[in-house]
């Protein structure tokens, strides 16, 4: 029996042709495909600036390394989100105070945030989680009256919208991942979209090793081997093969999305009436890249994904909360909501490759075990 993962990448002759024609150029590294890639971004997402990086982690560290934190300050963030956001805020120097999340949407809590805030704070870092987007007005606010910056983590919510106005577009600055599961994938990658033109120079240095110039403008002139060192800088930059699949992948994200959001619908409809399970509150897939098809599964989760996985069907927990791992169990953290939610949350198969026949099997199976 031909197994079905929980996802993968929706890749092929386009994106093959694309890097075959960098390959020809024999310029491999940051260059014209990474510019056009950020041009093309910044039109998508309808936001000032795009800058790439080769991860979504090195976007969210160089944004959050703009407030050069020290040890004991504080960004406020939930423990339900993947670890790279929090290893980011660690690198970039800062402490990571953990807030809940809500029941019904998974996505963080801004009242339990606001009690979080002390005068330690410097920031405020939702997650959009599976792609719908936080309370960012709430977020906002907090963040206004406490003097705060917000970096949103849209890992998950590359093409999403909020009342109207696409993640990425907001006065925040909005880190992506073009992984090889998110919504658009570059192989690996991440983007830091944000409006402020004072960070454009402070920003592009970090992502490059604190130079003054990126490599594509410094090959292009006379004096071409002459730059300068400003600051602290990462070799986060992004490379043309990564930029080049990453031009075909935005070209295809709406057909792949509509894919993913009809898949969504069917298992909505199929498991709505299911005692055992609870579904998400049950938004409204328009204006919303999906990231993931994710449930509740109110007892026995873990054997659930047993059945499944001896059926051939992937499944994964998104995410281990972070408060327990090892790194975090010595403080003692009160995160009811997302303790309880740990022990219930299952995400399904969902890419935009996924058959008709393999989404008819995934719910049969789901259904056989739970009734
Ligand atoms: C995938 C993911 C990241 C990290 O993205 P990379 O591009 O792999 O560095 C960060 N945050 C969340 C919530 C993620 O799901």
């Amino acid at each position: 029996m031909e197994k079905i993962p929980v996802s993968r990448p929706s890749i092929g002759k386009e994106e093959l042709t694309a890097i075959d024609s960098v390959f020809k150029t024999g310029w491999l590294g940051m260059g014209e495909k990474v510019m056009k890639f950020e041009e093309d971004l910044c039109r998508y997402l309808q936001s000032s600036h795009v800058i790439c990086t080769n991860s979504c982690t090195a976007a969210l560290h160089v944004a959050l390394s703009t407030l050069n934190l020290k040890k004991n300050e504080e960004v406020i963030v939930p423990s339900f989100t993947y670890i790279a956001t929090i290893q980011a805020i660690r690198a970039a120097g800062g402490t990571p105070v953990f807030c809940d999340i809500r029941s019904d949407d998974l996505n963080m809590d801004p009242e339990d945030a606001e009690c979080k805030v002390t005068n330690k704070t410097r920031a405020i870092l939702p997650v959009h989680y599976r792609g719908f987007p936080c309370d960012l007005d709430e977020i906002q606010r907090i963040a206004n009256n406490n003097n705060l910056l917000v970096v949103e983590d849209a890992a998950h919510a590359f093409g999403s919208s909020y009342k109207g106005k696409k993640i990425g577009s907001f006065n925040h600055l909005t880190c992506f991942s073009f992984d090889p599961i998110k919504n658009i994938t570059c192989g690996t990658g991440g983007a830091i979209a944000f409006q402020d033109d004072s960070l454009i120079d402070l920003i592009s240095q970090r992502r490059y090793l604190g130079i003054d110039k990126d490599p594509w403008t410094r090959h292009q002139n006379e004096e071409g081997w002459f730059y300068d060192v400003v600051g602290d800088g990462y070799r986060y930059h992004m490379s043309d093969i990564n930029a080049a699949i990453g031009l075909v992948q935005l070209s295809r994200f709406n057909s792949m999305n509509e894919r993913k959001r009809e898949v969504a619908m069917r298992y909505d409809e199929a498991f709505g009436e299911i005692s055992g399970i609870q579904l998400l509150r049950n938004n409204d897939y328009q204006d919303i890249g999906l990231f993931l098809y994710t449930l509740l599964i109110k007892k026995n989760r873990n054997k659930l994904i047993d059945h499944l996985h001896r059926q051939g069907i992937g499944s994964s927990i998104h995410h281990i909360p972070v408060h327990q791992f090892s790194l975090y169990r010595t403080n003692t953290w009160h995160l009811p909501v997302t303790e309880r939610i740990y022990n219930q949350v299952l995400s399904l198969p969902l890419f935009a490759d996924i058959t008709n026949e393999q989404v008819e099997r995934v719910i049969r199976v789901v259904k056989e075990a739970l009734q």
